[in-house]
């Protein structure tokens, strides 16, 4: 058989790497593009659901995660107060999975354990520096245009898949609509050293609060005793400066938890937050994955697990056709699976999070929290709450559309 163009991806985030892997593991040719000279390394995610560590297992990327992740077998949402808090215990997900707990990483510290995997396959192709300008696609192939050092050249490829992030040039370039909204404030994010779990914060906490409410999530940084992350809403109208003025910074920090000395603030940040699924993940030979297919807020910590999902799903499809005991109507199948679990399960449950957490009647989120604690103290619900808020059921509902 005449040697097949390879698959092209254009992105090295945590989803192209892992599509890249999953290509890899079937012996299918992959070149990985990614447009800046190195990985990426600001702050960004760092919270890893139950099946994501599954489907990252066999690559032996989960095992090198554990080597310094934090295990979060506890996680809360309460008020700022402190009086309401409803405390979950993913332990109950033990009979389900062999990861009864969320991961805490940063995504910085996954995508060089999995760079290094793919490495050590010599027949792997990573460029860096090479931007994804554009594509033509027929029946039998793309060919991909890429820019790198001020010259552009083609690269034909059997499939492109866009795993080139939020503004991505292939959804652009395909003319896909990116439904959905922004919302109207931008989100501060901030990391200290000092302990909130010494004041009755779990690992990872959701504060709703009328005014301010904010999520923290401890983070191993460069080893132990690690990070508190903390994300709280802010007025987009301000510049990045005025928000970020240390003064702010600090008393943002001791309205949530107040204390005599300043606290020590090692990185901060600002980004813009989204709802948007792509109408379809799939146009021909061209596939859409993670950031580039949907974007959603960090409340409930969905964004890099579904794209990993995005890239174990597609991928094991791809394979199906590649060694073509399938054909590509398989294709639509991954669409419309991914589709389903973002809008049904991740848009939706990162809406209804922020919406709590937000909620500005004081009487309304009172009964909300009471809510949320009933859930938390039976145990059968509590499972059940679990499950959906650990994309369990999300993927199993997913994996039943034909
Ligand atoms: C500033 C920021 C903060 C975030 N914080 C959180 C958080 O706190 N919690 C949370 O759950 N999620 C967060 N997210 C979302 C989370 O980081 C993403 O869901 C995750 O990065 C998705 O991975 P990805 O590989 O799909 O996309 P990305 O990580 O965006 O990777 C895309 C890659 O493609 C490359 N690229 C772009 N264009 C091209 C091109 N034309 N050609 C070649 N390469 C290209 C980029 O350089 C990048 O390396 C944050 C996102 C951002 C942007």
């Amino acid at each position: 058989m005449a040697q097949r163009p390879p698959v092209v991806i254009a992105g090295a985030g945590p989803t192209g790497l892992m599509c890249a892997l999953a290509l890899r593991r079937q012996d299918i040719p992959v070149v990985l593009l990614e447009a800046e000279p190195a990985l990426t390394h600001d702050l960004r995610a760092g919270s890893f659901h139950p099946p994501t560590l599954e489907m990252m297992a066999p690559y032996g990327i989960t095992a090198r995660m554990l080597e310094t992740g934090i295990k979060v077998r506890y996680w809360q949402i309460r008020n700022k107060p402190g009086d309401l808090i409803a405390e979950f215990d993913l332990d109950l997900l033990a009979d389900v999975t062999p990861h009864p707990y969320r991961l805490h990483l940063e995504q910085h510290r996954l995508t060089p354990i999995q760079l290094g995997i793919l490495r050590n396959d010599p027949a792997a192709e990573v460029h860096f520096g090479h931007h994804v300008t554009g594509f033509a696609q027929n029946a039998d192939s793309v060919a991909v245009t890429v820019e790198s050092g001020g010259k552009t050249r083609t690269v034909e490829a059997s499939y492109l898949i866009g795993a080139d992030g939020g503004r991505s040039v292939v959804r652009k370039e395909l003319g896909v609509e990116f439904e959905g909204f922004t919302w109207p404030e931008i989100f501060v994010v901030v990391s200290t050293p000092y302990d909130f779990g010494a004041r009755g914060f779990a690992r990872n906490s959701y504060i709703a609060d009328p005014f301010e409410f904010g999520a923290m999530f401890k983070l191993p940084d460069t080893g132990p005793p690690g990070l508190w992350r903390n994300a709280y809403p802010a007025n987009p109208e301000e510049s990045d400066e005025a928000l970020l003025a240390p003064a702010r910074v600090e008393a943002a920090l001791q309205r949530f938890n107040a204390k005599p000395e300043p606290y020590e603030v090692r990185y901060m940040s600002t980004y813009r937050v989204h709802q948007r699924v792509a109408a379809s993940f799939r146009v021909g030979r061209v596939l859409l994955a993670g950031d580039a297919a949907h974007l959603n807020n960090p409340l409930g910590g969905f964004g890099l697990n579904s794209g990993i999902h995005d890239a174990i799903n597609l991928c094991d499809k791809l394979g199906r056709l590649w060694r073509s005991e399938d054909g590509p109507e398989l294709l639509d199948l991954f669409s419309r699976q991914r589709r389903a679990a973002t809008v049904e399960q991740v848009q939706a449950m990162s809406i209804r999070n922020k919406r709590m957490m937000e909620e500005r009647d004081p009487k309304v989120q009172r009964e909300r929290l009471e809510e949320m604690i009933a859930v938390a103290t039976d145990p059968a619900r509590a499972r059940e709450h679990m499950l959906n808020t650990s994309m369990i059921a999300g993927l199993r509902r997913a994996a039943q559309i034909a």
